[in-house]
């Protein structure tokens, strides 16, 4: 086990990674954004239980029971973690893109969303799909205070009757800048509008309380969190969950099924949690986000935001004093943010810089639009990206942007070293040359 300063421990500090100038390093993972390191943690708490589990709300036999309290509970641990109401249901679902359609096929008739186009693809694309719904984008504001105004002047000119929902995120996954969540559900309530909060990037960094936000539903996925992939959750009000249709038909959320006399099917619908949770769940995904809340809370988010704060100071200051990297930004630099930041270099293709972290330092971060192709076309082009490159309707995306994101296991060091390494390519060039081969840029 490699020791390292970092609050929480993670998996991968093992890892050590060629370089193309020779020699390895221990691989710097600056891309929690897009999915974080597991916890040990959460690690040998999955480990310790794997030779117990069975099925789930299945088996007579010992280990089915054990899995299905285990199950049981480990939805009572994402409520608590989450601050969730009494009689708010919690859905485990496969991911935050999961969980958001879910409630898109949840919605009552007639249901119109409203949504910023700056959000995440999995919080813009899944309303208005059904002919019943339709969706309403926003243009992306510039301040907090312009969101809360626009939001109040959208919802005021809309027709009165209908129900409606606001669909916005907690904490943007292209600049970190957190969204103000509570302004914006008063609003949303004040017009009779529900709303929808997309914590996919939130929840690993701050507490997150629904009760307190008064947001009707939150969306998280347990990769972003510090758990493997493939489980996720949706939790909130469960009138409108428990009114609509299952969102998949099969085993596990039907009361009872007969065939009728004409050979018709008879079909009761659970009308619980277990409505949107048919097929055999992932007992072993639930329980690794469950395992993940306890670990987080127990360290304290205060104190790992204090030193996330500190990390971030460092990273902002370190890209300073690099001529030619722009931050990008909705709200301005000054915004409180995550430890998530995106940035382009003024004369170099995103891609062949982000190839030579990778290359030459053992640095992994992420380039391209995030999954956010409106915001980034914006932020891109106020940016000095050519806005022919940035990827008109139609067209291949060419120019994009750098994020480097990190988290409770980051240490110090790799901070450091990104910012020497962004310093060097700058000032030196890269060693090597760059191309595009297959869809991945290489030296
Ligand atoms: N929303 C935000 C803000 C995200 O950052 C992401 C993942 N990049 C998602 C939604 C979708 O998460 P997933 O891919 O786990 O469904």
């Amino acid at each position: 086990t490699v020791t390292v300063d970092a609050p929480l421990p993670v998996l991968g500090h093992e890892v050590r990674v060629p370089l193309v100038t020779g020699g390895e390093v221990p691989y710097a993972a600056l891309d929690y954004a897009a999915s974080a390191p597991a916890l040990q943690r959460v690690w040998d708490d999955v480990a310790a239980y794997a030779p117990y589990y069975g099925s789930v709300h299945r088996g007579a036999g010992h280990l089915s029971q054990l899995s299905t309290d285990l199950f049981e509970n480990s939805r009572a641990t994402v409520a608590e973690f989450l601050g969730c109401r009494p009689g708010d249901d919690v859905v485990f679902t496969r991911s935050t893109t999961d969980s958001l359609n879910l409630l898109a096929a949840a919605l009552p008739s007639g249901t119109r969303v409203f949504a910023f186009e700056s959000e995440h693809h999995a919080a813009l694309l899944p309303w208005g799909r059904r002919a019943d719904t339709a969706v309403t984008w926003l243009d992306a504001p510039r301040t907090p205070e312009q969101a809360v105004d626009a939001l109040e002047r959208a919802l005021a000119a809309r027709e009165l009757h209908g129900p409606a929902l606001v669909c916005v995120t907690g904490a943007s996954n292209v600049t970190g800048e957190l969204w103000p969540v509570r302004e914006l559900a008063a609003a949303a309530h004040a017009h009779g509008a529900r709303i929808v909060l997309d914590a996919a990037q939130l929840v690993p960094h701050q507490a997150v309380d629904v009760a307190e936000l008064d947001v009707d539903w939150v969306a998280f996925s347990g990769h972003k969190l510090y758990a493997p992939f493939g489980a996720g959750v949706l939790a909130g009000r469960a009138d409108w969950l428990r009114r609509a249709e299952p969102y998949l038909a099969g085993g596990g959320a039907t009361r009872s099924v007969a065939r009728g006399a004409a050979g018709e099917p008879v079909v009761e619908w659970h009308d619980t949690v277990a409505r949107h949770e048919a097929g055999s769940p992932n007992v072993i995904g639930a329980y690794a986000i469950a395992s993940a809340c306890r670990a987080l809370t127990a360290a304290g988010f205060e104190r790992l935001a204090e030193r996330e704060r500190v990390l971030l100071g460092r990273l902002r200051a370190g890209l300073a004093g690099v001529p030619g990297i722009r931050v990008i930004s909705l709200f301005g630099d000054d915004a409180p943010r995550v430890g998530v930041v995106s940035f382009v270099v003024d004369g170099w293709n995103s891609s062949h810089f982000a190839a030579a972290l990778s290359a030459e330092y053992g640095i992994g971060v992420r380039d391209g639009l995030f999954c956010a192709h409106p915001l980034l076309r914006a932020l891109l082009v106020e940016n000095g990206g050519a806005a022919g490159e940035c990827g008109a309707p139609g067209e291949a995306p060419a120019a994009s942007a750098i994020r480097v994101s990190f988290g409770v296991g980051t240490p110090e060091e790799h901070i450091d070293r990104f910012v020497r390494a962004a310093g060097e390519l700058v000032r030196d060039g890269a060693r090597w040359s760059y191309r595009t081969e297959g869809g991945r840029c290489v030296p």
